[in-house]
This record gives C-alpha cells, structure tokens and sequence, in this order.
C-alpha cells in the first residue's frame, strides 16, 4: 500500500510538470528501494521521529538484559542526539560524523564531540565502561549496518508529522473499521481535506491576561512522564457554511450534477475460482 500510494503520488506530480527534488518518508523497505532504483535523482531522506523510534525500541528491549540498565539512563539522551544531529549536520556525511561522536561521549571520552566543557547537570549519568556488556551491545544498536546508511539520510528540515497529522483526520471523517462506497469514501476525503487546510497550523490560544495556554500531556511513548503542550485556538467550520450556500445556490437554479461512474472493486480484477472444482476449497467440504 505505501508503495502504491507513493506511486500514484509520484505520477500525479508528474502529470503536473513538478519536478520532485527531495522526498522525505519513514524507512518503509519497499519504498526506499523502489526510489533508488527508478528515481535516483529523487534525494530521499527519512523522517526523524521514525528512525527515532525504531532505535528507541532496540533500546528498551536491551535495557532490560542483565547488566544493562544503563542504557535505559541515556535513551533520552541518545535520541535526543538524534535530532540534534539532523538538525546541525550540513550533509548526510557530516550528519553520520556527529551521531558516531556519542560512541565515545558516552564513555566519557570527548575528543571527537562538539559541545563545551559539560555542566555538573550533564555529568549526572553514569558512563559506560569500554568492553562492559551493556557498552558492547549498545554499540552494535548505534553502530548497526542497517541504521548507520539511513542516518546519513535524516531529513534535517521536513519531517512527515503534518501528514501523520492529515491521516487522523481522514480516519476521523472515514473510520477503518466502517466500510463506505466509492463515493462516499470520496466525499469523506474532501471533507477531511478542507477541514485539515483550514485547521492546520492554529496558533496558540491565551488566557485573558495575554498568556500562552498550555496543557500537561501524558503520551504513551514516553511513558509515565509529562510533557507540556500548547493548546491552539478552538477550530473553526467556515468550509461548513460554504458547502451548504453552494448546495443551496445549486439546488435553487435547479442544476443536476451527476455522479462519475465508480471505478470497479479491486476484487473483480481477479479471476474468481469455482469453489466445486478447485482443489484448494475441497478440504473445507464436508
Ligand atoms: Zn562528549
């Protein structure tokens, strides 16, 4: 499905003349192979948040091995550094350079690292011992063949959560636990679409007195503990309004505008086998 959608994506923008300079995703396999091989001018980067994820979870499954509760101390730290890296590199090589000086910070070794002296604050944590089971594992996760060439490739400005965004909307106004015809489900996506463009972005609201309003956020990701989150400004419905003037002005001039024709189910491109005669439905007969 990634694939697929990605595909029409690509060949829409096409269609249109726009040229696609860089493209950002998540580490979806399918996808990142498909770009290299057909479009390899296309400079694909990765989301941050998506690789984050991924190391955090590597990350927590080693801190509860023996002897590794250290590394349940620096995983903030860790993906912290993540983003700091994406958002200071200049390139993937110079991206890649920064993420691999932690290998020697966390040992307390700093030659290779860009921060000043460190504060009491940031020697709070232990250090990993070199040659410790806890540093050896941990290394194999930092350093691993398959993270290492996708972090030269963090998308340092854009990042997809906007989309992630778009997605919850399309899910409010078309659930995936409900099943709509072709045209239902189409509507359901125009709707999500004028309701996401007039609400993205809001600013954030004030209390009487001019003060930022922020609220204290729990999140399942970070377990246990808050964060603070600005509460925007309530959404509005204006596209609401103009739908129901233009059914409106429609229906009183009388106008008739008719449905295009659906495209046909996925499922009648396949062949459809006799249940009688095929081999594979016979052993669910009595
Ligand atoms: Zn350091």
């Amino acid at each position: 499905m990634e694939k697929e959608g990605m595909l029409k994506a690509l060949n829409f923008l096409a269609s249109k003349s726009l040229e696609v300079g860089t493209l950002v995703t998540d580490r979806h396999k399918q996808v990142s192979k498909f770009v290299r091989q057909q479009h390899p001018h296309i400079d694909h980067r990765y989301d941050i948040w998506h690789v984050s994820k991924g190391i955090k979870k590597k990350l927590g499954k080693l801190s509860k091995q023996a002897d590794c509760d250290l590394v349940r101390e620096w995983t903030k730290s860790i993906t912290n550094h993540l983003y700091w890296c994406a958002a200071n590199g200049i390139d993937g090589d110079d991206i890649l350079k920064r993420w691999k000086s932690l290998i020697d910070h966390i040992c307390d070794e700093h030659d290779e690292c860009y921060h000043t002296t460190l504060s009491p604050e940031d020697r709070r944590k232990k250090w990993f011992t070199p040659g410790s089971k806890a540093y050896e594992k941990l290394y194999d996760i930092l350093c691993s063949k398959t993270l290492l060439p996708d972090i030269k490739k963090l998308s340092s400005q854009h990042q997809t959560s906007s989309l992630e965004a778009y997605h919850s909307v399309v899910n409010h106004f078309a659930p995936k636990l409900l099943s709509f015809s072709y045209h239902g489900l189409h509507s359901r996506l125009l709707l999500a679409i004028l309701h996401f463009n007039e609400n993205f972005g809001r600013p954030q609201a004030r209390t009487r007195e001019g003060k930022e309003r922020l609220a204290i956020a729990y999140t399942k990701a970070k377990a246990g503990e808050c964060t603070p989150k600005p509460i925007p400004v309530p959404k509005t419905y204006i596209y609401v309004e103009k739908l129901m003037h233009k059914t409106v002005e429609y229906c009183t001039a009388g106008e008739k505008h008719e449905h295009s024709e659906s495209p046909p189910p996925l499922a009648s491109a396949y062949e459809h086998p006799d249940k009688d005669t095929t081999p594979s439905f016979s052993r669910y007969k009595r």
